[in-house]
């Protein structure tokens, strides 16, 4: 997988093997008996919306959407091209917009073709359904993390599901099961983090929710997950989207792997392909990655899609095919069953080519089709091709929004309240400022309306900034706003200039408390590229000017990753990181400000110290670190800001009794681990109850900690739950240095916050 480079045939037992196992539906079945080399090609195209539509520039809203009937006729019917996707001009359509648009390419699909095969159309709804005007949004996936709520993040694929569904979408391109690992990369906020248990968990949920229990997405509330993006794709060595990762194959099973794994177990229907390379392999053009590893051990039977233009850039980009040809070639017989073109047919012609001359299998492209005829079936695409928006009462419903607002609040994380600043009393006066503090755009990050979540004043002018929101709270006459720094709109997203520091400090003068809310301005993959993890210079004059008028101050961090506060943390007395929250993420931060809501976020990666110093929880042991005693030393290779599982309560939990069933873990059976947490302050408040082990000797250096189990309880003042939780052999394995998942005998000891206890585990 890892070194043995690229294989380009396909006709291979694996190949076959992986094929067989892909179900047979009757009617699939017979249309694909009927279908031509070129209709079985358009099966495999996926265009964008955009080449099929006219009339409008990117942010118009003037002269409407239609579409180009000669090259929707093109596309659809001479090419019968299966898939659609992306949103048009890059902005939130109305429910009405989509229905007409969807409707007009089904109609062609289904009336003018020769089989009458409906469109599969796609869309990114990433934390709720991105390119409809009044979906939900809900926090982006890191801030769903840090909610450590499996409930919360199954509801929230449920709300998601039905939205986009609403918009007459059957597909979407969620969720990200990428690791976030490094916090340079663009796109950690799409992911769930940096632990692979936790992504898992919650990656389980989430397609729960987009899919249904049963996975029966014909049920027209529901649509087909898409896990992306497979595989290794959040940890480039630059750290810089799109750019060459080196993860050795132990590395990959280790930690990337499982949450794919859990998710296809789930019964996730489509998977999108990683457009890096590993290891030099670009992984579109991997058999063993695609193939063998994917089709064939992890038994995947769904579709997989390319990511955008990536067959393309085999030649383009990564240079391992000589024409745009031969790049079809290889990404085909590699296991590519979809292409994101996105913009030419030429994918066609040459695949109709290859077919013809003997170098892609018949074989190939007939599994390659059965897979995505399956899934149009499995949609109920051929009965009924686009639902429609009158049947979706519940589309922006407050029971939906509640949801939101709910999951907005459960993501707030309190990483620090000195001396018990928070929460403020609500007849402080406040000084409300920073780059952050009255920005929809920031709250929600990316993917909202629009790709870079730019442009979006239109869509959320019902909803409030976190400066609207603290005004709501304590009244208008108690608030004085001065945004100090401001994000240049029109430049790079990370450019911002610091136009009125002197007027925020001055304005501190007048209030009691400070309120602070920096991090950083809304960007999508590659535009997020950054060369310098530190907030930006003018950010952090901003806090330092405001410190020196020793007004209490609260930083607010709304980010999409942890940006380094090294040297402004010692000048705050509360910080409470709100990640992206999205359209309830005001609300939410302003909850927690002033009491209303008891925090109960936890962090899902390691917050780092200095930017060149990054490190995840789950490290290997080192001279520097006296081995698991939880204690982190500044001065050690493994200094951080603030701990992976972190996060502050405005009440006090206390752990106590943890007691194993048994000390002796045998190859089939498993320990209960019990601990009671009791609730010992005055407060109602909910507490991540977290389990790790720690492996003692292994035949590879164990990691430190890894995390194992997890659960959200909820106490009253004074009241104590007991929690059981079950370990077994498998929950201890690891992969060894043959590339083998194993557990090996030994001794193990169990965490529960300060707690701890050992067993022993004999084959
Ligand atoms: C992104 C994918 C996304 C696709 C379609 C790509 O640029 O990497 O995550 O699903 O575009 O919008």
């Amino acid at each position: 997988l890892a070194v043995a480079g690229l294989m380009m045939g396909c006709s291979s037992a694996q190949g076959d093997e992986a094929s067989a196992k892909v179900e047979r539906i009757p009617e699939v079945e017979e249309l694909l008996a009927q279908m031509t080399v070129e209709e079985k090609v358009g099966q495999m195209a996926q265009l964008t919306v955009d080449v099929l539509t006219v009339g409008e520039d990117a942010f118009s809203t003037t002269e409407p959407l239609r579409l180009d009937e000669e090259m929707t006729r093109k596309a659809l019917v001479e090419y019968g091209v299966g898939s659609v996707l992306n949103t048009a001009g890059n902005r939130a359509r109305t429910l009405e917009e989509w229905h007409t648009i969807i409707s007009q390419l089904q109609d062609v699909a289904m009336n003018e073709s020769r089989l009458g095969i409906p469109v599969l159309y796609g869309v990114d709804a990433i934390h709720g359904t991105t390119y409809t005007a009044g979906a939900t949004f809900f926090p982006q996936q890191i801030g769903q993390a840090a909610s450590w709520n499996r409930e919360l993040v199954r509801r929230g694929g449920e709300v998601t599901a039905y939205e986009t569904r609403a918009s007459g979408i059957p597909w979407n391109f969620s969720p990200v099961l990428d690791m976030g690992r490094d916090p340079r990369f663009p796109r950690m906020w799409e992911t769930f983090g940096e632990d692979v248990y936790l992504a898992s968990q919650l990656g389980i949920e989430i397609v729960k929710g987009y899919e249904g229990d049963d996975n029966d997405v014909s049920d027209p509330t529901r649509v087909a997950a898409c896990l992306k993006h497979y595989l290794g794709y959040g940890t480039p060595l630059s750290g810089k989207d799109r750019t060459p990762a080196l993860i050795p194959e132990i590395e990959l099973r280790e930690r990337h792997l499982p949450a794919f794994e859990a998710a296809i177990e789930a019964g996730a229907h489509t998977i999108m392909v990683n457009s890096g390379l590993i290891n030099g392999v670009p992984v579109h053009a991997s058999y063993q990655m695609l193939t063998e590893l994917l089709k064939d051990e992890l038994g995947f039977t769904g579709l997989v899609v390319t990511d955008w233009n990536d067959i393309n850039n085999l030649h383009n980009r990564d240079r391992v095919a000589k024409d745009a040809k031969e790049a079809v070639k290889m990404a085909i017989n590699a296991g590519i069953d979809m292409s994101m073109i996105p913009y030419s047919l030429d994918f066609c012609d040459y695949l109709v080519e290859l077919v013809n001359d003997g170098e892609v299998p018949m074989a190939r492209i007939d599994d390659a089709v059965r897979r995505i005829l399956n899934t149009k079936h499995k949609l109920g695409l051929f009965e009924t091709p686009v639902t429609h928006y009158e049947d979706y009462p519940l589309f922006g419903s407050e029971a939906f929004t509640d949801d939101a607002h709910k999951m907005a609040q459960e993501s707030m994380t309190l990483l620090k309240n000195e001396d018990q600043v928070l929460p403020l009393p609500k007849d402080a006066r406040i000084l409300v400022t920073g780059p952050n503090a009255n920005s929809m755009r920031a709250l929600n990050g990316g993917w909202s309306y629009t790709w870079q979540g730019n442009n979006i004043d239109d869509f959320t002018a019902d909803y409030s900034t976190i400066l609207d929101a603290i005004t709501a709270k304590v009244g208008a006459n108690r608030v004085v706003f001065r945004e100090g720094v401001r994000y240049d709109n029109a430049a790079s997203y990370w450019v911002d200039e610091a136009y009125d520091i002197a007027g925020a400090v001055r304005a501190a003068a007048s209030v009691d408390y400070i309120v602070l809310a920096l991090g950083e301005n809304t960007y999508t993959e590659k535009p997020g590229d950054l060369h310098d993890l530190t907030l930006s210079e003018n950010q952090l004059a901003l806090a330092q000017a405001l410190a020196r008028t020793r007004k209490p101050m609260i930083l607010v961090l709304n980010q999409g990753r942890p940006r380094i506060i090294r040297s402004i943390e010692p000048l705050m007395k509360g910080v409470i990181n709100a990640y992206l929250p999205g359209n309830y993420g005001g609300l939410a931060v302003a909850d927690v400000l002033f009491g209303d809501v008891n925090p109960s976020g936890k962090l899902p990666f390691t917050y780092p110290l200095y930017a060149n110093s990054l490190v995840t929880y789950d490290h290997k042991p080192s001279e520097h670190q006296a081995r698991m005693s939880g204690v982190y030393d500044y001065e050690s290779d493994f200094a951080i800001q603030y701990a992976f599982g972190h996060g502050l309560s405005y009440t006090t939990f206390e752990y106590s009794n943890l007691s194993l069933s048994n000390t002796e873990l045998g190859k089939d059976g498993k320990i209960d681990v019990s601990v009671t947490v009791t609730n010992t302050g005055e407060l109602e408040g909910k507490e991540v109850v977290q389990l790790y082990t720690s492996d003692m000797y292994a035949s590879i250096t164990p990691d430190v900690r890894r995390l194992r189990a997890f659960d959200k309880i909820n106490l009253k003042p004074g009241e104590e739950k007991t929690l059981t939780f079950s370990l077994t052999p498998a929950d201890i394995s690891f992969i060894n240095e043959g590339n083998s998942r194993v557990t090996e005998s030994g001794e193990f000891e169990v965490h529960v916050a300060e707690l701890s206890a050992k067993f022993n585990y004999t084959e």
